[in-house]
């Protein structure tokens, strides 16, 4: 599928304020679209599944200085694809997984950018950390050598009210900031105001700029 929505990507951009960076989720969508909003300057894309990223391969191989985040639920098995395709890692969710990103990351010399997923609502079906999980284990995962950790990331639930979403992202933002980490992976196509006024780093849209997905 290929389809830019031109005027609201160019809205999004004039509306970021300084230091907030957008990161287009170009998941479902195939490489004319991620070609048309590079040809604009955009730099960072999206993507939550290990083989639909690999399969857009022109994207890992070319000289386009194209930067590759992944966003989805990890699967240990994964891990190695993970590292070796991609520059940014926001949604890692446990400790083990971060001891195989550092592992693998020392063996293979490259070390992405890596993001905590936070979970702060009780979601069973959702991936994260609990916050107490996370303050429990941070002493543990600071020892971990060779691991790039900058920042957290959350997903809120569906269904809040705009300040709901808001309270919840400041929940994020201080944690962030109450463990040392300057970014903040926070904010989809429906809420990302209220993650921008909490104080969100990185902003993941999809459907507001690629218009809505299939899948
Ligand atoms: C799909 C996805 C997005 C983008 O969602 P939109 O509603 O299309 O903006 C952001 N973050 C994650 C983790 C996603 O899986």
């Amino acid at each position: 599928m290929n389809s830019v929505d031109l005027p609201n990507y160019l809205k999004i951009k004039n509306d970021l304020p300084k230091g907030v960076n957008l990161l287009a989720v170009s998941k479902g969508f195939g490489s004319k679209s991620i070609e048309s909003l590079h040809s604009l300057g955009q730099q960072h894309f999206g993507e939550s599944k290990v083989q639909e990223a690999l399969q857009k391969d022109y994207l890992l191989n070319n000289k386009l200085n194209i930067k590759l985040h992944f966003i989805g639920r990890i699967q240990s098995n994964k891990i190695r694809k993970i590292v070796e395709n991609f520059d940014f890692i926001h949604s890692v969710d446990s400790y083990s997984k971060l001891l195989k990103i550092a592992k693998i990351s020392d063996e293979i010399g490259k070390s992405p950018i890596t993001m905590i997923q936070v979970k702060l609502e009780d979601e069973p079906q959702k991936g994260g950390m609990f916050t107490d999980e996370l303050i429990g284990k941070w002493d543990s995962i600071k020892m971990i050598k060779g691991l790039n950790i900058k920042g957290l990331m959350t997903i809120n639930p569906k269904g809040l009210s705009s300040q709901e979403n808001l309270n919840l992202f400041r929940k994020c933002k201080s944690l962030a900031e109450s463990l040392e980490l300057p970014e903040c992976s926070m904010g989809m196509s429906i809420d990302w105001k209220e993650a921008v006024d909490a104080g969100s780093t990185w902003v993941r849209i999809g459907s507001s700029i690629f218009g809505k997905r299939d899948v």
